[in-house]
């Protein structure tokens, strides 16, 4: 029995006792566990890193309530078991899919479209909560969700709306017992309770029961929901929902029928091309709107909403017939839901916001350059499975080539593109035995997906797989974002891994960075890029050129010309009279230390780690002003490689050689005559 004393009782305890030990558990809070046998409640919970138990009987009438756990209704443990397929008449509902534990921001979301209050009551009146799968693995507060949705669905029934919640692949997987997505959190939980973490929802777990009477799919008016899809090959065996529901139910939730049992279509339905495996919806090749037609028609419907593959915002595919609502809620900064209210059908933001699904095509969300650039901290890897030999063979040449591309995000499968790829680059193609690299995606996949924009990605890998080619892309990558901590209007980069492979044998798996291309860096600062013409580097807008070439003389980079518009971008940014430059490509530069780069016989240095200031007619007093700027920018110059995590040790050393010889001579005004307002004393060095 549970009666408020002993919580305070086991809360001081906890307190003394976490005090005493407090470094041998970790402190973290998960639970309640319920389990019914024998007419018998048994609730386990871990409250500051310890597991803590109480039994009861099953009519009990308290309210487990315990400070960092979702507050649960022992009296109200039972729920409606009979959920049927269709549901008619709905006039509004909201669908949201792949929470996976992202608990924070799926409240978030719920109170700023009013399903519910910050309290967390039922605000939806008659309304629809649809949640179309995937509420385990990966985030850290799947407990929290199932149990607010194990409650609200009461509340929402009691208010004459409904709460619908369909299994997607990860719950299947938790109640198999595959635990490789689960957060590090519920291992340990599951290590405390001595028990597999799958025992914690059995078919004698509340929640256990809870997921096993739901549904895998369900039709609100005209809409289908499923979390992965159906594809043709499955609803020409079975199109009828209620049993499909039922096979699930009675033979795939459970791993030892779908063994013993010998059926074609329970393979179909549980492997690969399976609704809740199925991305043919997302993979633009092979799915036209004929086939689209098919399926509903079979379905004997107008819309199927399906979750499972991440998409940057909802995804509307021939007309509202397919829609994809997986809107990478998973990564927990944001997410849209589907809403639909006066029989239109609306994306909704996180932010409460709502815009006509279909009517805002022209809104995007912009290139493959900015989705990756936006997809935030994380691992991105791209498999770029193509002819090596040939594109090593073509490089000088720059001619296309087929490959696929297949991007995995924190190791989770994002899409395969079918793209063209080509060598790009001045010097590199011909020095390094792997050149740069652009990628062009097909424009009609891009705007089939809602990409907008630029259709190319250039991406800049090691010269060759040798570790010191690798240390030297991770340290010009580190310049270009040093470089924007000096000029907001700078190029943008993302690191990604590279794997390079020739008929599925992998070739090169290195890390590279992509760039942001002219016509990225256009349309997002509205600079127009100037190819014609000559502009000298002192007729520029004075300020962005000073910071220019004393970044440039920090990083001991002589390569890159106005005159000739080598490695610098000139632009016009609305608004502004006088032109600026933008510089990139960074390998010669002597903070990078490629064993290739020498500088041009022209300058007046023999190698790049020589610094030689290249600003013209600069004044003592303009020194000091960039004295000043670079001293603000100090900090975050040095923590900017201090804290990046690819560099090793040895050339965070050797960058910070370079800037400390760069700040010593700002802070030396001795020797700014020499070496920056008349440096062409250097000219001595010449060889
Ligand atoms: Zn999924």
């Amino acid at each position: 029995m549970i009666r408020h004393s002993n919580y305070i009782f086991i809360i001081i305890l906890t307190l003394l006792s976490s005090a005493l030990s407090a470094q041998k558990f970790k402190s973290y809070n998960d639970g309640p566990y319920i389990k019914i046998k024998d007419g018998r409640t048994e609730l386990s919970w871990i409250k500051n890193g310890r597991h803590k138990t109480e039994e009861g009987v099953t009519n009990d009438t308290s309210i487990f309530n315990v400070s960092g756990l979702p507050e649960v209704n022992l009296s109200e443990l039972d729920f409606d078991r009979d959920l049927p397929t269709e549901y008619d008449n709905v006039s509004k509902f909201l669908a949201i899919s792949d929470i996976h534990g992202q608990h924070d921001l799926f409240i978030k979301i719920l109170v700023s479209h009013n399903v519910i209050d910050t309290t967390g009551v039922w605000t939806y009146g008659d309304g629809h909560l649809m949640i179309v799968g995937d509420i385990f693995d990966r985030g850290d507060k799947v407990t929290e969700s199932l149990w607010f949705l194990f409650d609200l669905e009461k509340q929402a029934k009691r208010n004459g709306g409904h709460v619908h919640i369909l299994l997607g692949n990860h719950e299947l997987m938790v109640l198999h017992g595959d635990v490789r997505y689960i957060n590090p959190k519920y291992q340990y939980t599951a290590g405390k309770l001595k028990v597999e973490y799958k025992e914690l929802f059995s078919k004698e777990t509340v929640l256990g029961q809870w997921l096993r009477s739901k549904n895998i799919t369900e039709k609100i008016n005209d809409i289908v929901f499923v979390h992965g899809g159906f594809s043709k090959q499955v609803l020409d065996k079975e199109k009828s929902l209620i049993k499909i529901n039922d096979i699930f139910k009675q033979q795939i939730t459970s791993k030892k029928k779908i063994k013993s049992n010998n059926s074609k279509l329970i393979d179909l339905l549980y492997f690969e091309n399976g609704p809740l495996w199925y991305r043919g919806y997302a993979n633009p090749n092979g799915f036209d709107v004929e086939v689209a037609d098919d399926i509903l028609d079979l379905l004997d419907a107008e819309t199927i909403v399906v979750g499972h593959t991440s998409m940057p915002k909802i995804i509307t595919l021939h007309d509202n017939k397919i829609i994809l609502i997986d809107s990478s809620i998973k990564f927990g900064s944001t997410g849209e839901v589907l809403i639909m209210q006066n029989d239109t059908l609306y994306r909704g933001m996180d932010d409460g916001t709502k815009v006509v699904l279909g009517d805002d095509k022209d809104k995007g969300f912009g290139s493959p350059f900015n989705y990756v650039y936006n997809l935030g901290d994380g691992d991105l890897t791209i498999i770029l499975n193509t002819d090596i030999k040939k594109l090593l063979k073509n490089k000088l040449k720059e001619e296309y080539q087929d490959s696929k591309l297949t991007a995995v995000h924190n190791n989770e499968f994002n899409r395969v593109w079918n793209i063209k790829l080509r060598s790009r680059g001045n010097m590199r193609k011909k020095i390094c035995e792997l050149p740069p690299l652009k990628l062009n995606f097909p424009k009609s996949t891009l705007r089939y997906l809602g990409f907008d924009g630029y259709d190319k990605l250039k991406l800049v890998i090691p010269c060759d797989d040798s570790k010191y080619a690798q240390e030297g892309n991770y340290k010009e990558e580190v310049v270009y974002r040093l470089y924007e901590i000096i000029d907001s209007i700078a190029l943008r980069t993302r690191q990604v891994n590279i794997v390079l492979q020739d008929k599925k044998k992998t070739k090169y798996d290195f890390n590279g960075f992509f760039v942001e291309d002219e016509h990225d860096f256009s349309s997002r600062t509205g600079a127009k890029i100037i190819n014609e013409g000559i502009i000298m580097g002192p007729g520029t807008q004075r300020e962005s050129y000073l910071k220019l070439v004393f970044f440039q003389y920090m990083i001991c980079n002589t390569d890159w010309s106005y005159y000739s518009k080598h490695n610098l971008k000139l632009i016009h940014l609305p608004g502004e009279k006088r032109t600026r430059a933008v510089p990139h490509d960074f390998d010669y530069a002597g903070i990078v230390g490629m064993d290739y780069a020498v500088p041009h016989d022209k300058m007046p240095i023999h190698d790049v780690w020589q610094p030689f200031f290249r600003g013209k007619n600069v004044t003592a007093e303009e020194v000091k002003m960039m004295a000043q700027f670079y001293n603000s920018k100090k900090e975050r110059i040095y923590a900017t490689i201090n804290d990046d995590k690819y560099l090793s040790d040895k050339s965070k050393k050797q960058m910070t050689k370079f800037i400390d010889r760069f700040y010593e001579t700002l802070d030396n005004e001795k020797q700014w005559h020499s070496k920056l307002i008349n440096p062409k004393s250097l000219n001595s060095n010449k060889k």
